[in-house]
């Protein structure tokens, strides 16, 4: 049973709509790029592992605190008699490993995941003993990527990969027992104790005056560059993916008010920001929709409306 969805990192987001926008530096292309994959195979195993039970609770996506250490689990798994930490990698191409250290086919080395995994299980190991609850641990890195090779694995290493996971989705399986009261108070607990955004972003500096403006596709993330006034379903040039303007509007918006949320939404400043997708009076038609107006004339802006949890 699902507990926990996994939802988009507010930094992927932004690194998203900067990346549309202004020209990223090599470094932070890469760290996009990056999240972008790993999101992808993270999502790729959450629907894997959905379809196969529902006698476990699978939480997706925990961002946790223990002993004054943030940490991160991908995917943890509770079932009846044990506790499973899943990190999920989407690596490609072909790596090596020479003693503890992990290196790309061209020599460069990486960051060994297996210590990150070590290091999650040791702080989460800590976190349950805080929370008074006990079971045991076992934690696995999980390679989902068909393309992804790796030379001199020692057979020992928690690693399941691609082709080892039907196997491994048996073994899991016959391990399955029931869930009592006390699991389910434990996953409601640890949910709760969620901490909401990793402190950690890497987003570079930008400013309003230097990011293009324009509507990004819903679907690419690219600046649509050439919009019609007046047409109610806008083309993205990249992908063919289509959107009504009304969404795209508030889209936008949304956009705007993660990327600066120290602006007021005003009309004028949502037209600019659309790049005249639409006249000015139906850009105050469509935000009058679904914010909330204070203040009067030139001094309105708009804010959530209280009553809408979108
Ligand atoms: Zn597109």
């Amino acid at each position: 049973m699902l507990i926990k969805q996994r939802t988009e990192p507010e930094e992927l987001k932004l690194l998203r709509f900067l990346n549309a926008r202004m020209e990223l530096s090599g470094k932070e292309k890469n760290i996009y790029l990056n999240l972008e994959k790993g999101l992808k195979g993270e999502l790729w195993f959450d629907n894997w592992i959905e379809n196969f039970s529902s006698e476990w609770f699978v939480l997706n996506d925990l961002l946790l605190e223990s002993n004054n250490s943030v940490f991160q689990i991908d995917t943890l798994l509770i079932t009846a008699d044990k506790m499973y930490l899943f990190e999920i990698k989407n690596y490609e191409g072909d790596f090596y490993i020479q003693g503890d250290k992990w290196y790309t086919i061209s020599k460069s080395e990486i960051k060994n995941p297996i210590l990150q995994l070590e290091r999650s299980e040791m702080l989460f190991r800590r976190l349950l003993q805080e929370l008074g609850f006990s079971s045991p641990i076992e934690s696995y890195l999980i390679f989902v990527n068909p393309d992804f090779f790796l030379y001199q694995t020692p057979f020992n290493l928690p690693i399941v990969f691609l082709s080892q996971l039907n196997r491994f989705k048996n073994k899991l399986i016959m391990n399955e027992g029931i869930l009592k009261k006390r699991h389910s108070k434990f996953a409601e607990q640890l949910v709760s104790i969620c901490l909401k955004e990793s402190p950690y972003t890497r987003l570079p500096k930008y400013n309003y005056d230097q990011l293009e403006r324009g509507v990004t596709c819903a679907y690419c993330y690219s600046l649509m560059d050439s919009l019609t006034e007046g047409e109610e379903i806008i083309v993205c040039k990249e992908c063919g993916g289509k959107e009504n303007v009304f969404s795209a509007i508030l889209r936008s918006t949304e956009e705007y008010k993660l990327l600066f949320p120290d602006r007021k939404i005003t009309t004028n400043e949502i037209f600019e920001w659309c790049r005249g997708v639409k006249s000015s009076r139906s850009i105050r038609r469509i935000l009058s929709e679904k914010y909330e107006l204070k203040g009067h004339g030139k001094y309105s802006f708009f804010v959530h409306n209280q009553n809408d949890i979108n």
